[in-house]
């Protein structure tokens, strides 16, 4: 008699990731597959996800849609599409949130910078384009799903919140394709999906005026965390920090705060928050924060002090009060 046996050969879980320069920033994914060939499949996936976004939402992309609608939309409605349509939408409900310190028509100020070249506007140019920021020049059409500008000038730029957009995607992805422990990360925007395995995920806020050293680490689970800072993209002149977030009232960059961390259920909300919580400063922001009950902020201002919202247990009263703590 012959037994024919069937050897199921184990399949090898393990973490599978990689990271790629995307969106002017590093994008990496980071996830725990039960099959690595499917994981690093799932991986490819990501990457190209946040591709076909970038190209539908890049200005830096003379034929993404949104450049289209930044050259067109001031003389006639433009179709923007349902994704593109919706996270301008919601850019422009966070506007409404923030009194205005989110504003995705920044961009006519914002234009002028190039960090790289050390190139900024001059107060001729500021004066000039800072009147045509204003998010309630963005006119939506739901209906048509169009775009259209009030005034001849204006431009937006959605640097504020499309890597929270990618990152929320990214993951979604992974969780549809049945992956339970992942982490998706865009420049400063990070969406996990469930723990590490037992422990939570630990995600670093970076000491602002040190180089590649963490200020706080903060254990997270399932939820998204984005930091914005003054460090990530500027130049300095004559001792001024000229930094990329700029506030819609002064169209100038925001003075104050040397970053903002916002997290949450939701990473498109923690991207842009982080970005407006830096413009509004130490006060408003958190105040804006604590009528947000999802969501808490971490904020280091220009003295290097830290600020923790209502909802956080500060550090320190974790280490040093153990009267909770039973000893096995
Ligand atoms: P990072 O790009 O480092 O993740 P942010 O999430 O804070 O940091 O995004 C900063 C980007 O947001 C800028 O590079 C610019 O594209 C855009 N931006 C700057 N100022 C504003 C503002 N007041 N409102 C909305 N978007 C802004
Ligand atoms: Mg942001």
């Amino acid at each position: 008699m012959v037994v024919i046996l069937a050897v199921s050969i184990p399949v090898r879980a393990e973490w599978v990731g990689g990271a790629r320069p995307m969106m002017g920033t590093e994008v990496s994914v980071r996830l725990w597959a039960d099959d690595v060939a499917r994981g690093e499949e799932l991986v490819g996936q990501v990457f190209a996800e946040v591709e076909r976004i970038n190209l539908l939402m890049s200005t830096y992309i003379d034929d993404s849609r949104i450049s289209e609608i930044n050259r067109r939309a001031a003389d006639e409605p433009v179709v923007a599409g349902a994704e593109l349509f919706q996270l301008i939408r919601r850019s422009l409900d966070i506007s409404v949130l923030t009194l205005g310190a989110f504003d995705i028509t920044y961009d006519s100020v914002g234009q002028h910078y190039d960090f790289r070249n050390r190139e900024r506007p001059d107060v001729e140019t500021v004066a000039a384009e800072r009147k045509l920021i204003d998010y309630r020049f963005v006119q939506l059409d739901q209906a048509d799903g169009t775009i259209s500008f009030a005034r001849q000038g204006v431009r937006i730029n959605l640097g504020g919140i499309a890597k929270g957009y990618v990152v929320e995607r990214g993951v979604e992805i992974l969780r549809m394709a049945g992956v339970e422990h992942a982490i998706v990360t865009a420049g400063g925007d990070s969406r996990l999906l469930g723990d590490r395995r037992g422990y939570p995920w630990m995600v670093g806020i970076r000491d602002p005026r040190n180089d590649g050293q963490v200020a706080i680490s903060v254990p997270l689970e399932d939820e998204a965390i984005s930091t914005s800072g003054d460090y990530e993209r500027y130049f300095e002149e004559a001792g001024v920090r000229y930094h990329h977030i700029i506030s819609p009232s002064t169209g100038l960059p925001a003075a104050g705060v040397h970053s903002a961390t916002v997290f949450g259920p939701d990473a498109v909300i923690t991207d842009a928050l982080s970005t407006s919580v830096f413009v509004m400063g130490v006060d408003q922001g958190l105040r804006l924060i604590a009528t947000l009950p999802d969501y808490e902020s971490i904020v280091i201002d220009d003295k290097g002090r830290i600020y923790y919202s209502d909802g956080l247990q500060q550090p320190e009263a974790q280490s040093f009060d153990t009267s909770d703590n039973i000893d096995p």
